[in-house]
């Protein structure tokens, strides 16, 4: 199983992500997980990346395909997996999807969080991991970097016809009922 888990920063993929590959035991790739331990542990990526995730920007195009292609070679990824912060602009959808197809492989499923704006700039200033693009003024930026290069790229996976729409209020454990309804009509 090939999942794409998309939403808004706030909307609870990490979250989700983490239980989805508990539950169904597929590997999680977070690309904002691999930026920050990289960061955590002064490596050449992390230099290169900090000021870019410190000012809530996108990492280049070029260095997060890179990254991921490089991490989907490992063993692990072959019986499948939970892309999560990617791809996040449309050169990115369209490099994964050639690197797939090189592979004749394809995404099964793009599952996407639907949450209210008021409520995703609540949750990302109660979270508590010390995290620093929290601030109101970073998220404020990241909430339009995404609604100007992300969103766009859900459009783009509609039309391959494998967008499921979730709805990300309510419990946690709620909202990982209806992730696997919809999981469960595929796996
Ligand atoms: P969130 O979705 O809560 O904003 P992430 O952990 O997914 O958090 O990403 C944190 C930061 O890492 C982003 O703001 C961006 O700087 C960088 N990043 C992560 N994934 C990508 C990507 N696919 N392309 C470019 N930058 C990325």
């Amino acid at each position: 199983m090939k999942l794409i888990l998309f939403g808004p920063p706030g909307a609870g993929k990490g979250t989700q992500a983490k239980k989805i590959s508990s539950h169904y035991d597929i590997p999680h790739l977070s690309t904002g997980n691999i930026f920050r331990y990289n960061i955590k542990n002064q490596t050449e990526l992390g230099k290169k990346v900090k000021s870019i995730l410190d000012a809530g920007e996108l990492v280049s195009d070029e260095t997060v395909v890179a990254l991921v292609v490089d991490e989907l070679q490992h063993d692990k990824y072959d019986n499948g997996y939970i892309l999560d912060g990617f791809p996040r602009t449309i050169p990115q959808a369209k490099a994964l999807d050639e690197h797939l197809a090189s592979q004749d492989d394809s995404i099964d499923l793009f599952l996407t969080l639907s949450v209210p704006q008021e409520e995703l700039i609540d949750r990302i200033l109660s979270r508590e991991e010390g995290r620093s693009d929290d601030t109101p003024e970073k998220i404020k930026t990241r909430l339009e970097v995404y609604s100007n290069e992300t969103e766009p790229v859900l459009n783009y996976y509609k039309k391959k016809g494998i967008v499921k729409e979730i709805n990300g209020m309510g419990s946690i454990d709620e909202i990982f009922e209806r992730i696997k309804t919809e999981l469960d009509k595929i796996s």
